[in-house]
């Protein structure tokens, strides 16, 4: 429980910082990642989130970099889902890329993983390659497939690109519609490898994105609410569930639940702030989880009231391409 009564329930983590795909408005191509002593081990990200479990956190969500990139990463799964056994953990979940879906589906499925968060942001696979530079898009379809096969429920997170899938809104509402995903619509934050022209240049406001979906379909607003910087509408005419993330409007900080963990053991207490607490120092001093503890309840008890955010600042809280989250509600 934070000073302001708000319980936090949620823990996003971050389990590395690599990821196999290089978005343009993510990273630089030519990335220098943390040298391995800086990040957690397994062993010790299952000490942290079962320490945070212990203390009331409820559901997980497994983030990066591409999680499903980290060597091992099953086993970490396979850890936490002893949580989800004993009934203290609600919910195990993960963002991904989906590019190594179709090799991992089936593993999550079994350690009571029951919905993923599949970022896409076009259907054309040129386009694709070209803002993941990276990544191709018939294997993001495969890991698609793959999820499905194993009854994972499968939500898409799509950002917003001006010029780059406006032409593709109804396109991919209509594919979600057909292959049963959800669609959640996330507004570009300010980050990433970007030219500065480009980056403003690629700022499509969701509250247009809105509009242009409500020409073709009635949109019911839905009062279901994360707890994160999500809302959502069904559209009458499908019955389809849409979100739309701006994760740096502040409208929902007074029902925050939620706090985020860097691959390196660095606990951030809310989105929009620097602050954060080293986690990692207490774990690695000693085996006892007891200083570990107190150093979680210390960071709880300084969680702020909400945040403003600047968007002509450059990045965001400097913080996000380290431990990326926000999405997926
Ligand atoms: N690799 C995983 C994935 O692709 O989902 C997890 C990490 S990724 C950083 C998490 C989410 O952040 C993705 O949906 C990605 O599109 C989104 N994202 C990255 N940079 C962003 C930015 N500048 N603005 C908005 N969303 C961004």
């Amino acid at each position: 429980m934070d000073p302001f009564a708000r319980a936090i329930s949620y823990l996003r983590v971050s389990v590395t910082d690599r990821c196999d795909f290089r978005c343009t408005y993510c990273m630089a191509e030519h990335m220098t990642f943390l040298p391995k002593a800086e990040l957690l081990t397994l062993e010790e990200l299952d000490r942290l989130c079962s320490a945070f479990v212990r203390m009331g956190v409820q559901k997980l969500r497994v983030t990066g970099g591409e999680p499903l990139v980290r060597r091992g990463i099953m086993t970490f799964f396979r850890a936490m889902s002893r949580h989800l056994e004993t009934g203290a953990l609600k919910e195990l979940t993960l963002t991904t890329n989906g590019s190594q879906l179709a090799r991992h589906a089936d593993e999550l499925a079994a350690c009571g993983v029951r919905r993923v968060n599949v970022s896409l942001d076009t259907l054309d696979a040129e386009r694709f390659a070209k803002v993941t530079r990276w990544g191709r898009l018939p294997q993001v379809l495969d890991g698609l497939r793959a999820a499905r096969a194993a009854g994972l429920r499968v939500k898409i997170n799509t950002v917003a690109l001006r010029g780059f899938n406006e032409d593709e809104l109804f396109r991919l509402v209509d594919w979600c519609g057909a292959e049963g995903h959800d669609l959640t619509f996330i507004e570009v934050m300010p980050m990433g490898e970007m030219g500065e022209d480009t980056r403003l240049d690629q700022y499509w406001p969701l509250t247009e994105l809105r509009a242009r979906l409500a020409e073709r379909f009635s949109l019911i607003e839905l009062s279901e609410r994360t707890g994160g910087p999500a809302r959502y509408v069904r559209l009458a005419e499908t019955g389809q569930k849409i979100g739309f993330i701006t994760p740096l409007t502040h409208n929902f900080c007074e029902s925050c639940n939620r706090v985020r963990l860097t691959c390196t053991g660095e606990l951030f207490m809310c989105l929009g702030q620097e602050d954060r607490a080293d986690l990692r120092a207490p774990l690695r001093r000693t085996a006892e989880d007891g200083p570990l503890e107190q150093a979680i309840r210390e960071a709880i008890a300084r969680k702020p009231k909400g945040h403003d955010f600047d968007y002509s600042r450059k990045t965001v809280a400097g913080q996000m391409s380290r431990h990326m989250s926000h999405t997926g509600g």
